[in-house]
């Protein structure tokens, strides 16, 4: 999507460690505008799909699952990380490796909020080696909703989460896919 990559290449800054901060628009400050513009192409792209839910995980998640949720018309939820075992059996739980901070943390879903009667669109702002978004597909396969799809706003390609996916069969959409990046330059490279 090219006014994802123009941004990107106007205010995303390469970082150390593979890492691109996005945080003056996509995850700290937020540009809602530009959220909007991301909502209706994941609407466009997901149009013959039944999806009556969005999944996401907190934090940076959630704000664009929302402005997209809006074009959809349907209800968010989202992954909370949690520290305490849940062992009620009403929620359902997975553990993901952070990539940003090198650690494991549990996430939850309750149950009254996920399940066989859902048709779920997953939506997160980053795909680098895909542990978030497994995370996510074990709660939705756990729950025996159908996984509709998944929009991710940034890819990187050079990571091995989007083939992973891509593998397992998965309707993969993200709307920026960075092919290389290099933090002495400053130079981003987009897959077209
Ligand atoms: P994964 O689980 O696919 O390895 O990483 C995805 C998560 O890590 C995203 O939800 C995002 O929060 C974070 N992340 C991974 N790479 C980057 C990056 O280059 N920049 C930022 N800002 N976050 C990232």
């Amino acid at each position: 999507m090219k006014l994802l990559e123009e941004r990107i290449r106007r205010d995303g800054v390469v970082k150390e460690g593979n890492i691109l901060k996005v945080d003056s628009f996509l995850n700290h400050q937020m540009d809602t505008a530009l959220f909007a513009e991301l909502g209706k192409e994941w609407k466009r792209l997901f149009e013959d799909k039944p999806i009556n839910k969005i999944l996401t995980i907190e934090a940076s998640g959630i704000g664009i699952a929302c402005i997209a949720a809006q074009q959809f018309g349907v209800p968010v939820v989202f992954a909370k990380k949690t520290q305490t075992l849940n062992i009620d059996g009403e929620v359902y739980t997975s553990k993901i490796h952070s990539f940003t901070h090198s650690k494991d943390y549990d996430v939850i879903v309750s149950k009254k909020f996920l399940g066989k009667e859902d048709h779920v669109l997953i939506i997160d702002d980053f795909l680098a080696n895909g542990c978030a978004l497994e995370g996510l597909m074990n709660m939705v396969m756990d729950s025996g909703a159908v996984l509709e799809g998944i929009g991710i706003a940034v890819e990187k390609g050079f990571q091995k989460g989007g083939r992973l996916i891509r593998q397992k069969g998965v309707r993969l959409e993200s709307l920026a896919i960075i092919e290389s990046m290099d933090a002495k330059t400053g130079e981003i490279v987009f897959r077209s």
